[in-house]
């Protein structure tokens, strides 16, 4: 690819970085190389491509690209979210120690322990906003981190310059979950952190329409180790979505703009609603992690959860909603609207909810791109059910 020393900017980062134009056809956008295998002029002789587990040049721009917008010196990318988490624990060996935020995406407790628990890893979850907990969790055989922050749905910020610090003193590797603020808005890498994963599902693609994951990295073995394991174990993210999600970051900035513009309009307008009792949300000033997020954020995000009072108002509000859809995932430009206790964290179950202090009250909000007055107008409206 053609080097350009005046791509520096975020923006122009997103749009040119492994976006370049195709140099067979001057084609602006990239091809989707919709192939399995690679044609070889003769035995031993290719051109860089032999079979499309292993390699594919669509593939291959996304990663350019994700690497360069997280700051790393590896991307790749895998199905789904799930399976970019799934290919960076293959990097444990049994016996290995992992300690998690308490309070993460639910699929992730899920997959360390009815799946992974049983291959000999052992998993801890400590509150990671409180570093002297983390300090405390450390043993012998800790070799990895999992932070999610801000976290889902309770929106706790950890520190990951304070842990990554204190991490690389024992060996042990920081590995971020970036979904919720997107390079956009936090640079985990650039705080310390080695390894930052997304589910590109989410902010990245930012069009509700595919599912994808990636792990960036910062070191040469983790580039070797993640496509030994797309090469290995196969759960590659198909052409089409890498397309996709190339098509969906270039619009990232001006996304994450309006974004978190309409995030901040929603959070005061609940935080004032007669009819809410709480509002999560790390640009309100009542946030207890406020300071801590102005310094390694640098915007708030789309991402709000609320406090209805009970099962019974959540469901009242649910039903009324019109603009806001009801339904999982987040970070697409519509609005999605969900019941976290029945829904993303039904799994934790009733004991597993209460000690992180999510209820069956609150509701999450990801607050889409459209016209805020809308939104507003939707949810003063359903808050009228209660
Ligand atoms: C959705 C999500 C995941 C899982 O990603 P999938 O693409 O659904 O597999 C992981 N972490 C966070 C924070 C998420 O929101």
């Amino acid at each position: 690819m053609k080097e350009n020393s005046n791509i520096r900017g975020f923006a122009s980062k997103a749009i040119h970085v492994g976006q370049e134009p195709d140099p067979s056809t001057g084609s602006v956008a990239v091809p989707i190389h919709a192939t399995s295998t690679y044609v070889q002029e003769e035995l031993g002789k290719n051109k860089g491509y032999e079979y499309a587990r292993v390699s594919n040049p669509t593939r291959d721009r996304l990663q350019q690209n994700l690497a360069a917008l997280e700051g790393g010196t590896s991307a790749h990318v895998f199905a789904s979210g799930m399976a970019a988490v799934t290919a960076l624990c293959t990097m444990l060996k049994a016996g290995d120690h992992v300690i998690c935020s308490d309070n993460v995406y639910g699929g992730v407790p899920r997959l360390f322990n009815q799946v992974l628990a049983n291959y000999g890893l052992e998993f801890s979850y400590v509150d990671t906003s409180d570093v002297a907990q983390v300090e405390r969790a450390l043993r012998r055989r800790t070799k990895f981190i999992y932070v999610e922050t801000p976290t889902n749905p309770l929106m706790t910020i950890s520190d990951i310059a304070a842990i990554s610090r204190l991490c690389h003193k024992r060996d042990v590797e920081v590995i971020v979950d970036n979904t919720f603020m997107s390079p956009y808005f936090q640079q985990p890498l650039a705080l310390g952190a080695d390894m930052v994963v997304h589910s590109t599902t989410k902010f990245l693609n930012g069009h509700s329409d595919g599912l994808g994951g990636v792990v960036i990295g910062t070191k040469p073995e983790h580039a070797e180790r993640f496509a030994f394991i797309q090469k290995c174990s196969g759960a590659i993210l198909s052409p089409f979505e890498c397309w996709l999600v190339l098509r969906g970051v270039k619009t990232l900035a001006v996304r994450m703009e309006q974004h978190d513009r309409n995030g901040r309009a929603i959070a005061a307008f609940l935080a004032a609603h007669p009819k809410v009792e709480k509002v999560f949300y790390p640009g309100l000033k009542t946030h207890p992690q406020h300071e801590l997020a102005k310094k390694q954020m640098t915007g708030f995000g789309a991402m709000i959860t609320f406090e209805t009072g009970s099962l019974k108002h959540a469901k009242r509000m649910l039903a009324k909603v019109r603009v806001c859809s009801l339904g999982e995932s987040l970070g697409g430009v519509e609005t999605l609207i969900s019941h976290p206790a029945t829904m993303t964290h039904a799994a934790l179950g009733e004991k597993g909810r209460k000690a992180i202090g999510l209820t069956d009250g609150m509701v999450r909000i990801s607050v889409g791109i459209e016209d805020v007055e809308d939104i507003m107008a939707d949810l003063d409206n359903a808050l009228k059910a209660i």
